[in-house]
């Protein structure tokens, strides 16, 4: 399981503390729901790419003292099985969209690009689920930049939480895949 921490940095200030950031405590499952304190389960590591930079970055993990499952914390500006950060996908693909800028190979591009599209339905019943009334464009072109740029404008935290709160896969996922869970409240 996966379980989103907001660590008041951005990749590189993470990746600078490595496994000195302040990683939480928790004093109860998010699997099973258990009040039991959960135990450290030492990292593992793995990449992070924002605009300026590739980090190697650690993951801290935590085991469930009753079940003995783990449960990974990651910080807010991931998703899931991803090496960019969700901000850095977003300005790719509106650099693209709104200025034919390709600030990455074009390969990348046209996958994120893919997945976005697909995705544009479920963004927007996110939206509309968060109280949005607004009407979206209808030309499917117009309706991606919106959607992008709407969640472009959320806080990083508030935005993951909220997303997360109904959904089972991050806005970047093939439609309809299902990995590791994502705790729903953190
Ligand atoms: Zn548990």
């Amino acid at each position: 399981m996966i379980y989103y921490h907001h660590f008041l940095t951005d990749c590189s200030g993470y990746a600078a503390r490595g496994r000195n950031n302040d990683f939480p405590e928790l004093q109860c499952c998010p699997n099973c729901r258990a009040r039991n304190r959960m135990l450290r389960h030492g990292f593992y590591e793995r990449n992070a790419i924002d605009a300026e930079a590739t980090y190697r970055i650690s993951i801290c993990r935590l085991l469930c003292p009753a079940y003995h499952k783990s449960v990974s914390i990651l910080p807010t500006f991931l998703l899931p099985y991803f090496q960019h950060t969700w901000r850095t996908i977003l300005n790719m693909l509106l650099a693209w969209w709104i200025s034919c800028l390709c600030v990455c190979s074009r390969q990348l591009r046209r996958f994120y690009e893919k997945r976005g599209w697909k995705k544009q339905n479920e963004i927007a019943l996110f939206f509309r689920s968060e109280g949005v009334e607004a009407i979206f464009p209808e030309k499917k072109a117009e309706k991606a930049i919106c959607l992008f740029q709407m969640i472009q404008a959320m806080e990083e935290a508030t935005f993951v939480r909220r997303w997360w709160h109904h959904r089972i896969n991050s806005f970047m996922a093939a439609v309809n895949y299902r990995g590791a869970r994502v705790a729903p409240t953190f």
